[in-house]
């Protein structure tokens, strides 16, 4: 059998045992020969006179537009679909946050104290808990659905003010966010812009509305809900699937949705009904980033949270050890390829938002007043499962993973951690014991050398040379599924970073959990550099997205370069069929807002690439 291989050698193993597995693994073989004209984002379907192919000799679609349109087109319809998944989720979570502040369901805010900072922050109206999150969820909503014309009042207050300010002189100031992506939509159909310029700053508007709304805010509002992140220790990977649990897969990005089923599965009466079916009790089971998302915060869920197994493309697999009884997704990256996999194992799907609802899933429409219902409902179904499954289906769980990962990483908990500031690290940038940070985020793919190969060779190149990475996004479930964010990791550092991390017992790879903490990440750049007293592109600071799949991962993408940062792909966004927007994105950009997009496949080149970059800003800051 063929498959794509994984950085993941035990997982590769259990894919090649399951000779009867159809799954993206088995898929990438038969879709290896590309189109060229997708790849190179020069093919347009936008109107009945197409699809149009530019090339050499046909260099204009039928109606005139050029490369450089039909490329600009494409990539600012990305970002803003991207842009969109992700105001989804934080308007859903405000959405829940106003609920809980009305009073109408029983949830108890874990965050009061993050309430508070905020409130104050925001200078927010409110007498007390309830108020103060009505007050908070509804300021969120008002600018999501604000005109265009009208500037989001929240970017002011929540920004990097270094970066305020040059995002005003650059004139790209969001307006009310959906009206952004609702533009963005009519500005790229048929006949309408063709203005590449104008369409790549549209993007940069969408990355700052991804950024502190879908990113930062989603962020905020759960650590309110379902408490903030403490740093502990957890366990990883297919292992941390129990049998003698009934289990419960979730995935997708919305705990606002599914962390309902923290407390509705640990109740009294719901280990009662698991205990007559056989069972022990009940589990979550992580999968994609709400699994990440949960563990983050898994300090607040240790009894009912099993643990995270894996990114999206392990999600497939994770099914086929038959011991998943049941999976709750509400968002991407759920992939329609677990459904087959799911009939195969008798596994229901029951899903909670109908952006992500799949063919066979049984769709409930979520809303916390029928919070009570749905738990009900995920009881009884994953509990029929169980019974009428699980004594026909073969368990096999391999042995996967590791016990030590540390997790509950944050902007807060690190600067905790080092003694409520972040001199210590900067110090140590300073004496060049630690070269720089590198962000490693965004998704996982089965291209880029194959299921996370780039995103794990890379990491430890740079480790090992002394440049500290954080993760956020499916990148964390690969590293950690690897060893790279257990303390063990540290003895493939380099030689001072190696020392460092053994003396705090910290592994060289820290873990922010799902791609919704790139907004985490952000916020400890801009701590970092408010202490240093310079803006965000001054600091020795790198991004990669290396094996980005989505086009959320291009809405992220938007917001790193809106923030300055250098930002490496390791297969280009499909842009590269236009010379000027390439050349726009890869270098003219820097002189706008100090980022740029770096296209390498390769990893030795890419790392030398990061490496004189972080180099370079560390001459320019005269350390
Ligand atoms: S990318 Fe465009 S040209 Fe290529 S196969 Fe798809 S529709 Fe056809
Ligand atoms: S909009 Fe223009 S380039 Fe696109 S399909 Fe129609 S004619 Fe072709």
């Amino acid at each position: 059998m063929s498959i794509c291989v994984s950085a993941d050698k035990v997982l590769e193993k259990f894919i090649l045992s399951k000779k009867d597995l159809e799954s993206s693994f088995n898929r990438v073989p038969d879709q290896e020969v590309k189109c060229a004209f997708g790849m190179q984002g020069i093919c347009c379907r936008l109107c009945a006179n197409g699809p149009c192919r530019i090339t050499p000799t046909t260099p204009k679609g039928v109606c005139g537009a050029t490369a450089d349109t039909i490329v600009a087109r494409n990539f600012l319809r990305a970002v803003a679909a991207g842009a969109a998944c992700y105001l989804h989720v934080v308007e859903n979570t405000a959405a829940n946050l106003k609920a809980i502040g009305l009073g109408q369901s029983d949830i108890s805010l874990k965050g009061t104290r993050l309430l508070e900072e905020l409130s104050s922050k925001l200078d927010l109206p409110g007498n007390n808990v309830g108020e103060k999150a009505v007050a908070l969820a509804n300021q969120v909503i008002q600018d999501l659905y604000r005109p265009r014309h009208e500037k989001m009042e929240l970017v002011e207050k929540l920004a990097y003010t270094p970066r305020y300010k040059k995002w005003t002189e650059l004139n790209i100031l969001p307006g009310g966010a959906k009206a952004e992506v609702f533009d963005a939509l009519v500005k790229t159909s048929t006949n309408l812009n063709s203005d590449p310029m104008d369409m790549l700053l549209h993007a940069l508007r969408l990355g700052i509305t991804t950024g502190i709304y879908g990113l930062g805010l989603t962020n905020h509002l759960n650590d309110i809900i379902w408490g903030e992140p403490r740093i502990r220790l957890a366990k990883v990977g297919f292992g941390v699937l129990d049998p003698e649990y009934i289990n419960v897969m979730v995935t997708g990005h919305q705990q606002a949705l599914v962390g309902i089923l923290q407390d509705g599965l640990s109740t009294s009466e719901a280990i009662n009904i698991a205990e007559k079916a056989g069972a022990k009790g009940f589990k979550l089971v992580g999968s994609t980033c709400v699994g990440q998302d949960m563990q983050l915060r898994g300090a607040h869920c240790q009894q009912i949270f099993a643990g995270q197994t894996g990114n999206n493309f392990t999600s497939e697999i994770l099914i086929a050890t038959g011991a998943v009884d049941l999976v709750v997704s509400e968002f991407n990256c759920t992939l329609p390829g677990i459904e087959p996999v799911c009939d195969a194992y008798g596994v229901p799907q029951i899903c909670l938002d109908d952006v992500a609802k799949k063919q066979n899933a049984e769709y409930i429409a979520f809303s916390l007043a029928e919070k009570d219902t749905i738990i009900q409902k995920v009881i009884e179904t994953a509990v029929e499962r169980y019974k009428k499954q699980r004594p026909s289906v073969k368990v096999d769980i391999p042995e996967h993973g590791y016990d030590d990962v540390v997790t509950g990483v944050s902007q807060k908990t690190l600067k905790e951690f080092l003694g409520g500031s972040y001199k210590p690290l900067i110090d140590l940038i300073i004496a060049g014991k630690i070269k720089g940070i590198a962000g490693v985020v965004g998704c996982s793919n089965l291209t880029a050398k194959g299921h996370d190969v780039f995103t794990v060779e890379m990491t430890k190149e740079l480790i090992k040379r002394n440049i500290i990475v954080l993760s956020a996004g499916c990148t964390s479930g690969a590293l950690e599924n690897v060893g790279l964010m257990s303390p063990s990791a540290a003895e493939l550092a380099g030689e001072s970073l190696k020392a460092i991390c053994r003396q705090l017992e910290i592994p060289p790879v820290l873990n922010f959990g799902p791609c919704l903490a790139i907004g985490r990440l952000e916020e400890t750049a801009a701590d970092i550099a408010g202490e240093l007293g310079v803006d965000l592109p001054e600091l020795p600071l790198v991004l990669s997205a290396p094996q980005w799949l989505e086009e959320q991962a291009l809405a992220d993408g938007s917001f790193g370069l809106a923030l300055g940062l250098p930002l490496h792909l390791a297969i280009p966004p499909f842009i590269t069929g236009s010379e000027l927007v390439t050349n726009i994105l890869t270098k003219d950009i820097e002189g706008l807002t100090g980022g740029k997009v770096i296209v390498n496949g390769n990893v030795e080149d890419t790392v030398n690439e990061l490496e004189a970059i972080i180099m370079a800003k560390r001459a320019g800051l005269n350390i």
